[in-house]
């Protein structure tokens, strides 16, 4: 089969590798769509711990059984997208239904091949596990392939930043993630929903989207003041930060209302994971903080359904699709702003 290999910094190679071989409950997929993440970014440009080269990347896939071995399960003919997290089921957050937590998780594209490739092979315990969702609407698979983003964005809303209609709510970063989170956010009901980023062509992209601002962060600043502004000096009830940035962090506290939620959703880059908040603004505005990782099995149910239901505009988000043969290109396009979702269909 062809595949796009990891094989160490800015090295993704496309070429012919050994068609995958089925072992007992496991099944294989002929990939139809895979986005390119900002992980596979981050791994693309500077390597991660956790992944280990040769290594094929993708983890935003829908594809369909082309065969199987699992005696359960979907069957061939079948379109699907998966949970890739694989967690042991045994530890104290698996317990506790937390299996994005899990301390011995396995990960598709981390641990086991992902899809950028021709096809992709589903280890046994996923396959059993209820790991793989059959599509039953007529929707592409490049907008089904965004249920897997689009969870961990639900991850980070249900049970804890409760949006509705009292709130308003401002997303800092205006890369998918941070457009899945307005939207989201939109959905719920939200008064108003801002988006903020330092890049203009990214804010230029948002404009596809029903969102009541976009605001330019610039280092002049005005951002802050704008936000207030909009607000009538009181903030955003809820900030949601969806890009890398320490400064996002410390933006998010001074842009946050009294009693305002604030969600971390973006990491920062392990050799500078500090930032220097003002922790006031937490104690005198009453402000709860929160982080989200990943995401749980009923988040990756309920994106599924969101976008398999055609309430969601998945197909403005997936703005591009690429051969497997330019994978890079996608990369780049994403890296400049100049794609807000890069889709890989390894099927052209
Ligand atoms: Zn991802
Ligand atoms: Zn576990």
């Amino acid at each position: 089969m062809k595949a796009a290999v990891f094989e160490g910094k800015d090295n993704i190679v496309v070429q012919e590798v050994p068609d995958p071989v089925l072992q007992d409950g496991e099944l294989l997929l002929e990939i139809e769509a895979c986005c390119i993440c900002g992980a596979d970014l981050r791994t693309y440009r500077h390597g991660h711990a956790k992944i280990t080269p040769p290594r094929i990347l993708g983890h935003e896939f829908c594809g369909t059984v082309v065969e199987t071995r699992a005696a359960d399960g979907p069957s061939v003919g079948d379109r699907v997208v998966m949970y890739i997290v694989i967690p042991c089921g045994q530890c104290k957050y698996c317990r506790a239904g937390r299996a994005n937590l899990c301390v011995s998780r396995a990960t598709m594209s981390y641990d086991f091949d992902g899809a950028f490739a021709t096809h992709m092979k589903v280890p046994a315990k996923a396959v059993a596990g209820g790991h793989l969702f059959r599509v039953e609407a007529d929707i592409s698979s490049r907008e089904m392939a965004i249920s897997e983003p689009l969870g961990c964005a639900i991850n980070a809303h249900h049970n804890r930043l409760n949006i509705g209609l009292k709130d308003v709510v401002a997303v800092i970063g205006a890369g998918p993630i941070g457009v899945m989170h307005a939207l989201l956010a939109r959905l719920q009901g939200a008064q108003k929903v801002f988006i903020l980023d330092t890049s203009e062509s990214r804010l230029e992209m948002a404009k596809a989207f029903d969102l009541d601002e976009r605001i330019i962060v610039s280092s002049e600043g005005g951002h802050i003041e704008r936000v207030k502004e909009l607000t009538d000096g009181f903030g955003a009830d809820v900030v949601i930060v969806a890009c890398g940035s320490p400064h996002a962090q410390i933006d998010s506290l001074e842009i946050a209302a009294k009693a305002g939620r604030v969600e971390f959703f973006g990491g920062l880059p392990k050799s500078s994971p500090t930032a220097q908040l003002n922790t006031n603004h937490i104690h005198y505005k009453e402000i709860t903080v929160s982080g989200s990782f990943s995401e749980k099995m009923s988040d990756f149910q309920a994106a599924q359904a969101l976008v398999q239901s055609g309430r969601f505009p998945a197909d403005k988000i997936v703005n591009k699709e690429l051969p497997l043969e330019v994978i890079t290109d996608g990369f780049h396009l994403m890296e400049e702003g100049k794609a807000l979702k890069a889709c890989i269909n390894p099927q052209l």
